[in-house]
């Protein structure tokens, strides 16, 4: 016969927690109250006030009496499931403009890192006259190609944004214009 645990499994709201279901083990071992802090083994955010941070540079926020689990945070594990929530295409950069854009693009990924652990450039890369930039986040996409946008003003046709209404994923093209 099955045992069936009664134990209660009463979760605070808004109390930290990664995504996705917790097994009955980890409930018992860290239940609500037991754990004030979560770390992302692979990049060392922390979560605590219902979002991730940086750690401090202190790191107090993990003491002895203050333990944290150990988990891997949604950013790491978008990049390790090849997922992403923004992609930006820019088609036609000029050759000697692609050092500029690359550095604008990183330059804003850097900031907004900075300031958001989960905001993160995955990847850059270039194909064939194009250069495809994904993102964790798809405001930080939006963010990326408008400041292109802004910074190669005359220079670029209309982006074309498109929402997937499903998985909250944005695409965004952008066109530089063909100047000949
Ligand atoms: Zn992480």
């Amino acid at each position: 016969m099955d045992k069936i645990s009664i134990k209660s499994q009463r979760q605070k709201k808004g109390s930290c927690q990664p995504r996705g279901p917790k097994s009955n083990k980890e409930e018992a071992e860290f239940g609500p109250g037991k754990v004030n802090v979560l770390m992302c083994k692979d990049c060392n955010a922390v979560y605590f006030r219902k979002s991730w941070h940086h750690r401090l540079k202190e790191g107090k926020e993990i003491s002895e009496d203050k333990p944290a689990r150990i988990v891997i945070c949604p950013a790491c594990q978008m990049v390790k499931d090849k997922m992403f929530e923004g992609q930006i295409i820019l088609k036609n950069a000029p050759a000697d403009k692609k050092g500029e854009v690359l550095n604008l693009v990183k330059n804003v990924g850097k900031r907004a890192f900075a300031r958001d652990p989960m905001d993160r450039i995955i990847s850059i890369k270039e194909q064939g006259g194009e250069i495809e930039i994904l993102t964790t986040e798809n405001q930080l996409a939006a963010s990326i190609a408008k400041q292109i946008k802004r910074a190669f003003k005359g220079e670029t046709e209309k982006m074309k944004i498109s929402w997937s209404h499903q998985e909250s994923v944005v695409r965004i093209v952008l066109n530089f214009k063909l100047l000949w």
